[in-house]
């Protein structure tokens, strides 16, 4: 599916949260859970910095989700992200059958901007969502604003 105007707006609020991620010292990322009216219903950033590396802001949304949001609204609602999902927070997705997922920036993207930099490879694979959630209904990435998750990615890691 293609990204619209609205996809953009909320994915320029996913750069906005991961950059506010990397100015607290924890990884660029950022994500944001619109609902079917079209409502910003619970956004979260990257906060590995104290150790946990599974504080990924998909998987807060996936967990968030279940305690706020039927099984309906779930599949009605939209995840916005600035990369796309790892594994982990891919399956979380898939498990609790939340609905589309727009990203900014592919995970291969990422993984040839790392390499790029010589940054070692990270222990989990990377796949598309896909891979992880043969049905997920993914789009991206959003060529118009990669350019700049890919400078926040240069602070962090080159
Ligand atoms: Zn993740």
């Amino acid at each position: 599916m293609e990204i619209t105007e609205t996809d953009l707006t909320h994915l320029r609020r996913c750069l906005e949260l991961a950059r506010e991620a990397l100015d607290d010292g924890d990884e660029p990322f950022g994500s944001v859970l619109v609902d079917a009216a079209g409502t910003v219903r619970f956004e979260d950033r990257n906060r590995v910095e104290d150790g946990d590396e599974t504080r990924h802001p998909e998987l807060e949304i996936a967990r968030w989700s279940a305690s706020h949001l039927t099984p309906d609204e779930r599949a009605a609602a939209t995840v916005y992200t600035s990369g796309e999902h790892c594994p982990m927070c891919s399956a979380a997705h898939g498990w609790m059958g939340l609905g589309r997922i727009v990203y900014l920036a592919s995970s291969a993207q990422l993984a040839s901007w790392l390499e790029e930099w010589g940054v070692p490879a990270g222990p989990v694979a990377v796949l598309p969502i896909t891979a992880v959630v043969p049905g997920a209904d993914v789009a991206g990435p959003a060529d118009e604003l990669v350019e700049e998750i890919k400078q926040l990615h240069r602070r962090r890691f080159a």
